[in-house]
């Protein structure tokens, strides 16, 4: 209070007092939640420009404590890589989006729809990884490449000579491999080729003001140029209205994700509301 306020460290100290002590609480709640059923995933549609098609569907971890509530991923998914539960997690997370993908196409989904999974770092760096994809994609019968793994340029250059020889491996598989948040880290052209990468994912920050921002538009062209180029597919990220649509039509962008064509949604929500927009 007063006290606190007139000495600017003591007050710094309580706040990551504050802080650590909820790191700790949700990391220990975390532990139990796998086992009690608080995860589940949502599903979010990726469509073609025209809004015509159904291209694929991004898989989001969510997380539902009894007494905590609602706790966001951008909170909770620092604390499963820190703690490493993100292992046990991310695998219940891409068995669970492979299964759900599977019973989509053993419906009348389209049969070139892909079901995209982050993948964190310390997933991504787990020896066991590749074998965990064979066996997973074995499980389910989903054809390779149907799975696509999101990895942030952050991953990829972590350690690009490992990173490159784990990427190689699910190429062979079969499985596509898509860069996220593409534009806000570091990778470099090369790597990127080397990479194999099919997808760009054009960062929602380019996006948000893409219709007024000339530079914006510009990022995106080059991105897009880039991509064209190089033999990579391009998506869109954070589309909320038809006025960036519109843009990024113009530009040549070829697909989208946005709240414009739908937020992440429970499984069961999403193909009502796929079949209702006559996707599938
Ligand atoms: P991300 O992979 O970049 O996912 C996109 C985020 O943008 C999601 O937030 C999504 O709900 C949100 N989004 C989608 N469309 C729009 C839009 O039109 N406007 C706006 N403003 N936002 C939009 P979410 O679900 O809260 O996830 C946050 C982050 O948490 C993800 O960012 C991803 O990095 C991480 N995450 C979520 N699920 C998983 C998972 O299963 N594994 C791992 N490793 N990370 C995950
Ligand atoms: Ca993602
Ligand atoms: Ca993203
Ligand atoms: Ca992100």
């Amino acid at each position: 209070a007063k006290q606190e306020g007139r000495n600017g460290y003591r007050f710094f100290t309580s706040e990551m007092q504050r802080q650590s002590a909820r790191i700790l609480q949700l990391e220990s709640a975390l532990r139990q939640a796998q086992a009690n059923r608080e995860l589940h995933l949502c599903f979010q549609p990726q469509v073609s420009i025209d809004g015509q098609r159904l291209v694929g569907a991004e898989a989001l971890l969510r997380w539902t404590h009894p007494q905590l509530g609602v706790i966001s991923p951008a909170e909770f998914i620092p604390i499963a890589e820190g703690s490493g539960l993100i292992l046990p997690i991310g695998e219940w997370v891409l068995r669970s989006a492979v299964r759900q993908m599977k019973a989509w196409l053993d419906q009348d989904y389209p049969s070139e729809m892909t079901i995209a999974v982050n993948l964190s770092l310390v997933q991504f760096r787990h020896p066991g990884l590749v074998e965990l994809v064979v066996d997973v994609l074995q499980e389910s019968g989903l054809p390779a490449h149907c799975l696509e793994l999101e990895l942030t340029e952050s991953v990829a250059m972590h350690d690009p000579a490992a990173a490159i020889a784990v990427v190689r491996r699910l190429h062979a598989l079969g499985v596509r491999l898509s860069v996220d948040d593409f534009g806000t880290g570091y990778s470099s052209l090369s790597y990127l080729k080397q990479f194999q990468v099919h997808k760009l994912k054009i960062d929602q920050s380019f996006i948000r003001q893409i219709s007024e921002d000339g530079h914006d538009q510009s990022i995106v062209r080059a991105i897009l140029g880039m991509a064209c180029s190089l033999g990579m597919l391009t998506i869109a990220e954070g589309v909320e209205t038809s006025a960036q649509l519109a843009e990024l039509e113009r530009l040549g962008c070829a697909e989208v994700q946005g709240y414009l064509f739908g937020k992440p949604m429970a499984a069961a929500e999403f193909d009502a509301r796929v079949r209702q927009q006559q996707l599938v």
